[in-house]
C-alpha cells in the first residue's frame, strides 16, 4: 500500500454511514457492526509496509465487515447429519430426542412452570417430584431422583453414602468411561476409600465375601463396563450373589449400570444388557443410570431404589450443585411416557434406529444412489456406541462413494449446512443410513450433490 492509499483508508464514521452499513445494522445491531469496521480497518493499516497489498474500496470492506459478522454471530452448537451408522454417538451429542420430548422442553423454557411449585397446595413444590412417579411405576424401585448426569449421580452416592468409608469394588471394574470419569478418581473425590478385590480378569464371591468379614466396609459397588469386553480366562460373580453376602453383613450395594435400559436388547440380535428393572431385582439398593445413552431421552442421571438412601441423597449440600434443569426434567418426563405407554420403539430415535429393519435401509441407499447418480450399495455395520453395547454390531447397507482424496471430501461435508459426518473405509467414503433423521434427509441429499459436484 502506497502513502496515498494509506490516507485513502475511509474513517468508520465514514463507513458506518453507508446504506448497506444501515442493513448490516438491522441484522447485526450497531456495536457489533462498529466493532467490526474497527477491527478490518486496523487489519488494512497493518499492511501499510505491504508494497503488494491493494488498498479493497469501500463496497469490499463492507463485504468483508459482514463476513466477520456472520462469523461471530453463527451459532457453535448447530445440528449435524449424523452418517456414521454410531447411534449413541459421544462427540455428536449422544441421543437425538424424541419430538414429544423436544416439544415439551420448549414449552416449559419458554414460559413460567411448576418447577418447584404445588399446585394442589398452591405452595412450594420439589424439582424432584416431576419424573419420581414415572420412574417407580417403570422400574418397582420404591423412590427415584434425578440429577445433571450419571457421573453427578455416581458421585453424589458415594459422597454420601460412603465418605471416609471403604467401598468395595473389583478390579475387573476399575473402568475409565471417557472424559476423564474414572471410578478410581471419582471414589477419591468423594472421599470415599477405594477397597480393591480380585484381579483384572476374574473375581469370585469369596473375594466379597473376605473383604467383608475382614474390613469395615461401607458400601459394595458395582459399574458396568459401558465400553470394553473382557474376553477369555474371566470371570465374576452374579448381582443375585452379591447382593446376598452384602444384605447379610447389613451393607448398601450400588450398580452403576452406566446406560440403563429398560427395553431388553435382546430382541434387537444385539447382547443382553441388563436392564434397570433386573438389577432392583437381582438386590441392588441403588441404581444408577444416564438418561442420554439407551433410555434416549435428554442429558441425566438417574437413580433409583431404596427410599431411606434417595431421601438422604435428596438432603445431601452435593444434590443442589448438580441438580437437573427444568427444560431436561421436561424432556425427560416425556421421554419417559414413552416407555410407560409402550410406544417407546416407534417414538424413541435411537429404539427406531435401533430396531430399524435391513429391508428399509437397503430401500433407502438404492433410492440415494438414483437420486446421487452415483455411489454403490455395500453392506456393513452400525454401532450402537455411546458407552454401551461395547463391540455390538447391527447389520446394515452403506453407500459407498469412492473418491480420489476422501479427506479432502470429508472436510467439504463438514463444510455442509447442516454439516455431514461420515466415515472413511479404505479410498471410500461410506454413509450409513441408519443415524440419518428422516427430517435431515432432503438436505443430507442436496448437501452431497454439492460436495461431490
Ligand atoms: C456413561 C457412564 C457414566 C457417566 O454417565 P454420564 O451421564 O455421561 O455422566 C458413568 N458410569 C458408567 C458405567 C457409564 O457407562
Amino acid at each position: 500500500m502506497t502513502k496515498a492509499d494509506f490516507s485513502k483508508i475511509p474513517s468508520v464514521d465514514v463507513l458506518i454511514s453507508s446504506p448497506k452499513s444501515s442493513k448490516l445494522i438491522s441484522m447485526f445491531g450497531r456495536p457489533l457492526v462498529v466493532e467490526a469496521i474497527r477491527q478490518l480497518l486496523e487489519e488494512i493499516r497493518g499492511h501499510v509496509e505491504d508494497p503488494n497489498f491493494q488498498l479493497p474500496t469501500p463496497p469490499i470492506i463492507l463485504k468483508q465487515v459482514e463476513q466477520k459478522l456472520e462469523k461471530w454471530t453463527s451459532a457453535k452448537l448447530h445440528p449435524v447429519i449424523n452418517a456414521t451408522g454410531v447411534i449413541l454417538h459421544t462427540n455428536l451429542g449422544r441421543s437425538p430426542i424424541s419430538k414429544a420430548a423436544s416439544e415439551a422442553m420448549a414449552v416449559v423454557s419458554q414460559s413460567y412452570s411448576t418447577l418447584e411449585y404445588d399446585i394442589q397446595k398452591g405452595k412450594r413444590g420439589s424439582r424432584y417430584s416431576h419424573s419420581e412417579d414415572q420412574l417407580v411405576r417403570l422400574t418397582g424401585a420404591e423412590s427415584a431422583m434425578v440429577v445433571n448426569n450419571n457421573a453427578a449421580a455416581l458421585l453424589l452416592i458415594l459422597s454420601a453414602l460412603a465418605r471416609r468409608r471403604r467401598v468395595l469394588i473389583s478390579r475387573t471394574q476399575l473402568i475409565e468411561i471417557g472424559g476423564g470419569f474414572r471410578i478410581p478418581e471419582v471414589m477419591k473425590q468423594s472421599g470415599a476409600i477405594l477397597e480393591e478385590i480380585g484381579s483384572t480378569n476374574k473375581v469370585h464371591l469369596n473375594d466379597y465375601q473376605k473383604a467383608i468379614d475382614e474390613l469395615p466396609i461401607g458400601l459394595v459397588l458395582r459399574a458396568h463396563r459401558s465400553n470394553f469386553k473382557i474376553i477369555g480366562f474371566s470371570a465374576e460373580p452374579n448381582m443375585k450373589e452379591i447382593a446376598e453376602i452384602t444384605h447379610q453383613a447389613g451393607l448398601i450395594l450400588v450398580d452403576d449400570l452406566g446406560s440403563g435400559t429398560f427395553i431388553d436388547t435382546a430382541q434387537f440380535g444385539l447382547e443382553h444388557e441388563t436392564t434397570v428393572q433386573e438389577a432392583l431385582e437381582a438386590g441392588a439398593d441403588l441404581v444408577c443410570f444416564s438418561g442420554d445413552k439407551l433410555l434416549g431421552g435428554p442429558q441425566a442421571g438417574i437413580i433409583v431404589g431404596k427410599k431411606k438412601l434417595i431421601d438422604k441423597l435428596k438432603k445431601h449440600p452435593m444434590a443442589r450443585a448438580i441438580r437437573a434443569d427444568k427444560a431436561a426434567l421436561a424432556g425427560l418426563s416425556a421421554t419417559l411416557l414413552h416407555y410407560l405407554k409402550d410406544e417407546a420403539k416407534s417414538t424413541i430415535p435411537i429404539w427406531q434406529m435401533i430396531s430399524m429393519d435391513v429391508d428399509s435401509i437397503n430401500k433407502r441407499v438404492r433410492n440415494w444412489i438414483k437420486v446421487l447418480k452415483t455411489g454403490e450399495l455395500i453392506e456393513g455395520d452400525s454401532a450402537v456406541g455411546g458407552g454401551s453395547l461395547p463391540g455390538e454390531l447391527l447389520p446394515t447397507y452403506l453407500l459407498s462413494i469412492k473418491v480420489e482424496k476422501p479427506e479432502k471430501i470429508m472436510k467439504k461435508l463438514r463444510q455442509q449446512e447442516p454439516p455431514i459426518i461420515a466415515r472413511v473405509q479404505d479410498d471410500r467414503i461410506v454413509f450409513d443410513p441408519r443415524t440419518i433423521l428422516d427430517h435431515q434427509e432432503k438436505d443430507f441429499l442436496s448437501s452431497l450433490q454439492k460436495a461431490f459436484a
